[in-house]
């Protein structure tokens, strides 16, 4: 990589692309975020958007606090640069094009369809996301030919990921206050007045069968 006066490459002929040192900088504030996610008892991810060496966004996971499922790092990220680019009556689609995601963990098939979308064009990530991951480990929406669905992206994968895995399975051995209780069954007792329930069937018949009880 040859380093530029702004640090690096061309993408696209738009971005010139961070150097180690920036990525290092910016990929540390990124973790600081996971880690304030993990002490809150949210999923430990924390995202940087970073536009011409500025902080426009940042956000880490808040889906147990805001009881939303899509309130991810990047969601929260995205949300602030948008209220950036409204306050500065800048059109928010000439700043994407030059932005730069730093996130903790590989974005998953939600947020990365949202950064392809606004067509941003390079996200730097730490961990894969094995279950949910839309920049190649389940989905590849970074990369795909998809028609009409904003720009694909460019990904570099694998900063501290050991450390960004770490987090995640502390994250996963603690108990999740906002996981459904297990083995509640509400159909379990007799129903009173001849309502339709359905029960459940002994392993070897694995099946469903309807039943009424008068
Ligand atoms: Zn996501």
């Amino acid at each position: 990589m040859t380093a530029g006066s702004a640090g690096g490459d061309l993408i696209n002929g738009k971005l010139l692309q961070p150097c180690d040192s920036d990525i290092g900088s910016w990929m540390a504030k990124a973790f600081d975020l996971a880690k304030d996610a993990l002490e809150n008892g949210e999923v430990p991810v924390g995202c940087l958007m970073v536009y011409n060496n500025e902080v426009l966004g940042k956000g880490r996971n808040e889906v147990n606090e805001s009881k939303n499922a899509t309130r991810h790092a990047e969601m929260a990220a995205l949300d602030q640069v948008l209220d950036w680019c409204r306050a500065q009556q800048l059109d928010a689609a000439g700043v994407w094009e030059h932005m730069v995601v730093y996130v903790t963990v590989e974005p998953c098939v939600m947020c990365a369809a949202a950064l392809r979308l606004l067509h941003v064009p390079l996200v730097v990530f730490g961990c894969k996301n094995e279950r949910f991951g839309g920049c190649g480990s389940v989905l590849d929406i970074s990369t795909a030919d998809l028609p009409h669905t904003g720009t694909s992206f460019k990904c570099i994968r694998g900063h501290r990921a050991e450390e960004a895995v770490e987090m995640l399975k502390i994250f996963y051995k603690q108990e999740n206050p906002n996981a459904p209780k297990p083995n509640v069954r509400k159909c379990e007792a007799s129903p009173e007045g001849g309502s339709v329930v359905i029960q459940k069937q002994s392993p070897e018949e694995d099946g469903l069968k309807m039943a009424t009880s008068d």
